[in-house]
């Protein structure tokens, strides 16, 4: 497949230049005004061309329960969470159509989904998330979430004495369907991974973050997980190891430049440097720190010693959207209120960067992925620079940024291959998975979440509430 996009504004050094973009198979051929037209031309006036971004943690199935969640921290929130699951497969191929489709539409070519499995159907819950992205045709890194602790395991005891029920499923188990998904799965070639995933410090046991380690090692899988989101974790973890939970991970060999955290909100100036000196990833989730009061990620001190940001939605249930372009904006200028010398805040150009080329980074995929050099994969986003949310004409990636774009997504490609069009997804019928969303699901209002009643007590007992 040969094409040529023509008349695309592009980002220089110092400016903005209008150019032709040669595409050939499934990567960048060149990038010149002086390029002849090869194969279909693609006509890009008025467009702006970006590398896509990379929408670096999210959990498709939460899209379920968006907007209906209660206001609680992380801890509570989980346990209605699970209350509620779903536990269907069908359910689980829709939310994952969606997260695909609202990441496409909102500038990102990869998702990192912490998948959520089903109890029981782990590898056909996997086999279902893959289908769908397959379908789409987004480039998809499935990374099952996994524990071996219950979670009531993930609450700090305190002074009290806890005793926990143990996971219903053993951590060889555990271990056993993840390397049966990789040898399934795993192409990456196709655009599908699969990632080494334990969900964090606070229910999974060193074995568990060991045998993660080795497989990503025996198959060179990109090494996900949560950490210290919240003040409980950040507790938990003294109380699990002694030290902080970045220092124990990094004894136990978990952390290296494969490895992308989520939130990294409570972490010590030691554990930053260690970051940084593992070539470890942090994954930014602004809009889920401040919906479940989890804090503010200190971001640009991350930045200032050269650690990896990237930006993700985190689960529809804690966001409760999937747009990237909104995480990217919120994710930019939170700081600004944290961090008074202005000279750290992040500018649009550096959140872009960040979005795209810290995105691949953090997905080991850099030397192919996350910016337009002559070589890389064709991963691209044309914006509609004539939208009226883009309008008048004034910096387009500031606007984009720190404005409120409104379906400005006009084309997307992933692997050179187009799969947003005009503004539509045309791999899939997307009016048809609307009136699935809508036949699947109801008008609610409130719920009780019994395991929320149970762990509540102890819960503001032991956070001094
Ligand atoms: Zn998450």
């Amino acid at each position: 497949m040969v094409f040529t996009i023509e008349n695309a504004l592009i980002a220089t050094p110092d400016d903005y230049s209008s150019t032709k973009v040669l595409i050939t198979d499934g990567r960048i051929a060149g990038i010149s005004s002086q390029l002849d037209t090869v194969g279909t031309s693609i006509n890009a006036d008025n467009k702006l061309l970006l590398p896509g971004f990379v929408n670096a943690h999210t959990h498709s199935s939460e899209m379920w329960q968006r907007g209906i969640m209660s206001m609680f921290p992380l801890e509570l929130w989980l346990a209605e969470l699970y209350d509620f699951a779903p536990l269907d497969i069908e359910k689980v191929y829709l939310s994952a159509l969606g997260t695909a489709v609202e990441t496409l539409l909102s500038g990102g070519t990869t998702v990192v989904d912490h998948l959520v499995l089903i109890p029981g159907k782990e590898l056909e819950t996997i086999a279902t998330a893959v289908r769908a992205y397959k379908e789409v045709g987004i480039r998809a890194f499935v990374a099952p979430l996994i524990q071996d602790e219950s979670l009531a395991a993930g609450i700090p005891s305190g002074d009290t004495k806890q005793t926990h029920e143990p996971y219903f499923r053993s951590t060889q188990a555990t271990l056993d369907i993840i390397e049966e998904a990789v040898k399934k799965f795993h192409c990456p070639e196709k655009g599908i991974n699969i990632a080494v995933a334990p969900t964090g410090i606070q229910l999974c046991s060193d074995a568990l973050f060991k045998g993660c380690a080795e497989l990503s090692d025996k198959y060179d899988l990109c090494r996900h997980s949560h950490l210290l989101e919240t003040k409980a974790q950040e507790k938990l973890a003294k109380e699990k190891y002694g030290c902080t939970a970045v220092e124990h991970l990094e004894r136990i060999g978990y952390l290296d430049y494969r490895t992308s955290l989520a939130h990294c909100v409570h972490l010590t100036d030691k554990d930053i440097a260690i970051l940084a000196h593992t070539k470890s990833t942090v994954v930014h989730n602004p809009l889920s720190n401040l919906r479940l009061g989890s804090g503010i990620a200190p971001i640009l001190k991350y930045r200032q010693a050269g650690v990896n940001v990237s930006f993700g939605c985190d689960g529809a249930s804690s966001n409760d959207s999937q747009d990237l372009l909104e995480a990217i904006k919120i994710g930019s200028i939170v700081h600004n209120v944290t961090d008074f010398d202005y000279q750290h805040w992040i500018t649009p150009h550096q959140s872009v960067k960040m979005a795209a080329l810290g995105g691949a980074t953090g997905l080991n995929m850099a030397d192919n992925n996350g910016s337009l050099d002559v070589g890389k994969k064709a991963d691209l986003v044309l914006y509609d620079l004539t939208s009226l949310s883009l309008l008048p004409r004034t910096d387009p990636i500031g606007l984009l940024v720190l404005g409120r774009p409104v379906n400005v997504v006009d084309s997307a490609w992933v692997n050179g291959k187009q799969i947003v069009k005009s503004g539509n997804v045309t791999t899939i019928d997307v009016q048809d998975l609307r009136q699935e969303l809508l036949k699947h699901s109801q008008w609610q209002k409130s719920r009780k979440s019994k395991t929320a009643a149970e762990l509540e007590k102890h819960y503001r007992f032991v956070m001094g509430l």
